[in-house]
C-alpha cells in the first residue's frame, strides 16, 4: 500500500513538472509573442484630452504642426524659405515654444526651405529625414542648422515610432527600401518626392497619414505592396493634389473621412489637380483646402467620430472646393520654373537676349529655390 502510494506520489510530480515546462513553453513562446505584437499594433490609450493638428497656411508648401495633450510637439515641414514667420507665429498661437520632432518630408524648398530658420529659433530635439539628397543652397542651410544646433538626425526608416505623450503616436511608413531611382520613376517624377517621408500620427480612434509629395508610385508599389497601414481618419494629401498622386487604389485601401490640401493660390504647377480632386470626390472624401481656406485646424479627443475641423475662412462664392487648377506652363520660364514633376520642361523664349537672362534667372532661382 504504502509501495503504491509512493510510485503514484512520482508520477504525480512527474506530471507537475511536465505539465509546468510545456506551460512555460506555451507561454514563453507563444502566449507572450502574441500578446508582444498585439502591444505593439494597438496605439496606447488616449488620454482624452486635445490633440491638434494644425494644416498651416504656407502658401505652394507644406508645414503642419502637431501638438499632444502631452505638451509634446511635432512639426511636419517647415515650407518655402521666408516662411519662418508663419511657422514661428503659429508655434506661439499654440503655446509651442519647442518642436520634439521636426520631420523633414523631402528635401525640396517648399517642404524644408525654412526649416533652417525654425531650427534656429526654437529647441529642436530630433530630426527626421529621408536621407535623399538634393544640391541646393535650401538643404544644404538645413543640414548646417541641424549640425550648429547638434540635433540628433535620424533617418527615416518604416516600423520607428515616436512617442508624442498623451497616447500619441507617430510612426514612419515609409521611404521603404529600395529607394525609387530617377530610371524608376515615370517620367517627371523625382527621386525626392517619391521617397518622401510618409508618417502617420495615431491618437486613439483619430490617425492622420502624411505623405509628403509621395508619388501614385510610392503609393502602390511600397506601401501597398509592403501591407503599411494606410487606413486613416485623415489624409494631408500627397503632393499638394498632384495628379500624380492619390490613386483611387489608395483612396480605397485608405478608407479617409477627410482630407487636406496644402497648395498655394497663385501657384503655377496646377495643384490641386482636377484629377485628383475627382478622385477624391468620387471615394467620397470630405476636402479642405489651405488655399482657399486659410490655416486648417483639426482637433480630437481620440474618440470614436470625434474629430473638429475648423479653417482661418470660408471660401469665396467663386471659389469651388472641387475645382482644380490648371497648370500654368508659360509663367514657368519667366519665373524661373522648378521641375516638382507636374509639368513638362518650360518653352523656350523666342527672343535671344531675353532667353539668356531668363535662364540665369532660371537657373539662379532653381538653386536657391532647390527643385528638380
Ligand atoms: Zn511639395
Amino acid at each position: 500500500m504504502a509501495q503504491s502510494r509512493k510510485g503514484c506520489g512520482c508520477a504525480l510530480v512527474a506530471l507537475a513538472a511536465v505539465l509546468a515546462v510545456g506551460g512555460y513553453v506555451g507561454w514563453r513562446f507563444v502566449v507572450k509573442p502574441y500578446l508582444d505584437k498585439r502591444r505593439e499594433q494597438a496605439p496606447p490609450p488616449a488620454s482624452g484630452d486635445e490633440t491638434k493638428v494644425v494644416v498651416l497656411d504656407v502658401g505652394q508648401g507644406d508645414s503642419i504642426l502637431i501638438v499632444t495633450p502631452g505638451g509634446k510637439t511635432a512639426l511636419v515641414d517647415a515650407g518655402e524659405p521666408g516662411d519662418g514667420k508663419i511657422v514661428l507665429a503659429a508655434l506661439k498661437k499654440y503655446g509651442v515654444d519647442h518642436i520634439d520632432l521636426f520631420v523633414a518630408t523631402h528635401a525640396h524648398a517648399d517642404h524644408i526651405g525654412a526649416a533652417d530658420e525654425v531650427i534656429k529659433a526654437v529647441p529642436v530635439a530630433h530630426v527626421l529625414y529621408s536621407g535623399v539628397p538634393n544640391t541646393t543652397k535650401n538643404y544644404e542651410d538645413f543640414l548646417k542648422a541641424v549640425d550648429e544646433k547638434k540635433i540628433d538626425l535620424i533617418r527615416a526608416a518604416p516600423g520607428q515610432s515616436f512617442e508624442l505623450g498623451g497616447g500619441a503616436v507617430m510612426r514612419v511608413l515609409a521611404p521603404i527600401e529600395p529607394f525609387f531611382k530617377k530610371e524608376d520613376l515615370r517620367s517627371g517624377g523625382n527621386e525626392p518626392n517619391a521617397n518622401s517621408v510618409v508618417t502617420r500620427l495615431d491618437y486613439g480612434a483619430f490617425s492622420m497619414l502624411l505623405t509628403g509629395d509621395a508619388e501614385e508610385q510610392t503609393e502602390r508599389e511600397r506601401l501597398i505592396k509592403n501591407g503599411a497601414n494606410i487606413h486613416a481618419t485623415v489624409l494631408k494629401v500627397g503632393h499638394h493634389g498632384s495628379k500624380y498622386a492619390t490613386s483611387e487604389e489608395f483612396l480605397k485601401r485608405g478608407e479617409f473621412k477627410y482630407a487636406v490640401i496644402s497648395a498655394g493660390i497663385d501657384n503655377r504647377y496646377g495643384h490641386p489637380s482636377q484629377e485628383a480632386l475627382d478622385r477624391l470626390k468620387a471615394a467620397g472624401v470630405k476636402i479642405y483646402r489651405t488655399d482657399f481656406q486659410g490655416e486648417i485646424l483639426i482637433s480630437t479627443r481620440g474618440q470614436e467620430n470625434d474629430v473638429k475641423i475648423t479653417t482661418a475662412r470660408e471660401p469665396k462664392p467663386s471659389e469651388d472646393m472641387w475645382a482644380g487648377r490648371p497648370a500654368l506652363r508659360d509663367d514657368s520660364a519667366k519665373k524661373g520654373f522648378i521641375d516638382f514633376g507636374d509639368l513638362p520642361p518650360a518653352p523656350k523664349p523666342k527672343d535671344e537676349a531675353r532667353s539668356n537672362s531668363n535662364a540665369k534667372n532660371a537657373n539662379s532661382n532653381a538653386k536657391r529655390a532647390g527643385g528638380r
